[in-house]
């Protein structure tokens, strides 16, 4: 799960802890789950869900930052589940991945220096401390006696140029970050500020490498490792650094200046270069770049009714984290990731073998879409929303998992579900069909991959169990998952996704999520939910839309239609038929059962 989104989340947990204490009172008893080492069997146990989520988020796999090789390890991990169950491809080219850029990483090699000498005296600086080689720089070894030039401007056309009078061919440039004030607020002096320009124009004359500094008119000076790494792709030919202020202050006043009054020098039309005689830098760069892309693992299951199989499901789960990195208080630099992601990951591949397996194939087709990059910023799932018109039919919904492994209080959090009225009655009956309470926090668009659906129209949510102290660190490992807990929540998302797939006879959908099935009728709304699975006679309602007719008729969730129109309903066939026959405004009496006492509706149907 993202980050930004989830502070937003905290605020909320305060919340939950009270409603906690309620539900623990009403806690239902998770029902015993079957379990056992093997990863295909279509049921969804506990135990499958443990071996997935062991495998993940062992120290093999080093915390599957997207774009390393343990995060193309799980890929083909969900490849080979995938491929087992019966799932077939959906990504590129008959492929299972599906193929995304990500900025690459940019990591220090092992041979980095920089010496400077001053009048002889040779001094070693020390990389990612003192100085850090550019994200732009191209490796290699330059050596050569340094001149100052300035802001690296040379703009004769605006009357400024810092190059003036300079020589500096066969020598290193040190020059200043950014603009001189003033001048930088004008729009024109913007192009000429750029890193990018200013190792360019030190080319031009003739420099072999360019050292940067942050002028003293900017309070902060920026961390230079951050201001160093991340700004590919190379300038070939060029080397360029950026040191601490310090170490350039230690290099000027050699020569008898400060930064601060030549910076001041510097503040006029004209720029004042200045050659350093008797100093001298030699600059080795090694950067390790790492994959420039990255891959969203995609399978499907065809629907079975040819009528609406060209619409799609898309059940998703994030499989990357954040690789390993430094925590304080512990070595373990390992960030496991058991919970997230590899907890959603594990439901995927459940819920994939147990919609492919006999009996399980529903209505609508169903896309398996395990996205890499999410803590970076949704980038596999925006990647593949941007390209869903190579998806086998048209998204109409999409159910999330993110962080499913820690269920506490039997309390399931729904984030997104303001992405579509239906979501709250239909995770309520979703939930409570698996013993577990929904519970909803975060609105859309929401703290993970459904958020890039959501912000395209597309109604998603995402099921999660919720954050934790263990959130974002080492100790996100699989020896505080709760199995009992997940299969939970997996029973409570294919409750979800069997509807959505399934359902859609008759105008029960809001919104134009589901038109267009050729199956709705006179493409009237009434806004009720009905049960599908259950045994007449009559049909229940799972879920009544905020609203909507059915609820401005005073239908609520859990009523059993008995008769429309006067027309018996003994079961779920004579609904549908009775809810085609309807016309929009034309006015309807509808009889309920409401706790063994009958209920009067006049509902009068809308237009969808
Ligand atoms: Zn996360």
């Amino acid at each position: 799960m993202r980050e930004k989104a989830v502070v937003i989340y905290l605020l909320m947990v305060r919340l939950m802890a009270l409603t906690a204490l309620f539900a623990l009172l009403a806690a239902l008893p998770s029902p015993a789950e079957e379990t056992g080492d093997a990863v295909n069997d279509p049921a969804i146990t506990a135990g499958e869900i443990m071996s997935h989520i062991k495998y993940l988020s062992s120290d093999g796999l080093e915390g599957r930052e997207t774009g390393t090789a343990g995060s193309e390890a799980a890929a083909r991990y969900i490849e080979r589940i995938f491929e087992e169950s019966g799932i077939g491809p959906a990504g590129d080219g008959g492929t299972y991945f599906q193929k995304f850029p990500i900025s690459p990483k940019i990591g220090l090699g092992k041979s980095n220096y920089f010496y400077i000498s001053i009048k002889g005296k040779k001094e070693g600086l020390m990389p990612g401390v003192d100085y850090a080689p550019l994200g732009i720089t191209e490796n290699g070894l330059r050596a050569g006696e340094l001149v100052f030039a300035g802001y690296g401007i040379s703009a004769p056309e605006l009357g400024y140029d810092n190059y003036r009078g300079l020589d500096t061919r066969g020598k290193i440039v040190l020059a200043l970050r950014y603009a001189p004030p003033g001048l930088d607020r004008r729009g024109r002096y913007y192009e000429y500020s750029s890193l990018r320009y200013k190792i360019a124009t030190a080319m031009e004359k003739g420099a072999r490498a360019v050292i940067f500094t942050t002028p003293t008119t900017r309070s902060e000076e920026e961390d230079i490792t951050s201001a160093a790494l991340d700004t590919p792709p190379a300038v070939r030919g060029m080397q360029a650094i950026i040191v601490r202020r310090d170490v350039a202050e230690e290099i000027l006043e050699a020569s008898g200046n400060s930064l601060g009054d030549l910076e001041e020098a510097l503040a006029g039309e004209e720029g004042s270069p200045l050659p350093l005689a008797g100093t001298r830098a030699e600059i080795k760069t090694e950067l390790v770049r790492g994959r420039d892309s990255a891959s969203n693992v995609v399978g499907y299951i065809e629907g079975r009714d040819p009528k609406v199989r060209g619409q799609v499901i898309v059940i998703g789960a994030h499989y990357d984290h954040l690789g390993r990195r430094a925590y304080e208080g512990t070595t373990d630099d390992i960030y496991n990731g058991a919970d997230d992601n590899a907890s959603g990951v594990a439901g995927l591949l459940e819920l994939a073998e147990y919609f492919a397996s006999a009996g399980g194939r529903p209505r609508r087709s169903l896309v398996f879409a395990a996205f890499s990059g999410e803590e970076k910023g949704t980038l596999g799932s925006t990647y593949f929303v941007a390209n869903r018109g190579r998806a086998p039919g048209r998204i109409v919904a999409m159910v999330n998992l993110d962080m499913i492994g820690r269920l506490r209080w039997n309390s399931l959090a729904v984030f997104g579900w303001t992405s579509w009225p239906a979501w709250r009655p239909l995770a309520d009956a979703a939930c409570s069909s698996a013993g577990l309470e929904a519970n909803y926090g975060v609105m859309a668009p929401g703290p993970s991959d459904e958020s890039a659906f959501e912000m395209n129209g597309i109604p998603a949510v995402t099921l999660s169990t919720g954050v934790h102290g263990d959130y974002h660190t080492p100790y996100d490992e699989w020896t505080k998952i709760n199995p009992d807990g997940a299969a939970a929540v997996l029973r409570a998302a294919a409750a979800l996704v069997d509807y959505l797939a399934s359902a859609g006879e008759a105008g029960e959908f809001p919104g134009d999520a589901f038109a267009g099935d050729g199956l709705s009728g006179d493409g009237v709304y009434i806004g009720a939910l009905p049960d599908y699975s259950g045994g007449g006679p009559g049909v229940t309602l799972l879920g009544v839309v905020e609203d909507s007719p059915a609820a401005q008729a005073g239908l609520e969730t859990g009523d059993r239609v008995v008769t429309v129109s006067g027309k018996e309903i003994s079961g779920i066939e004579d609904y549908v038929r009775a809810v085609k026959g309807l016309h929009p405004g034309e006015r309807i009496q509808v009889i309920a059962e409401r706790q063994g006492r009958p209920v009067s509706a006049s509902l009068v149907p809308g237009k969808r």
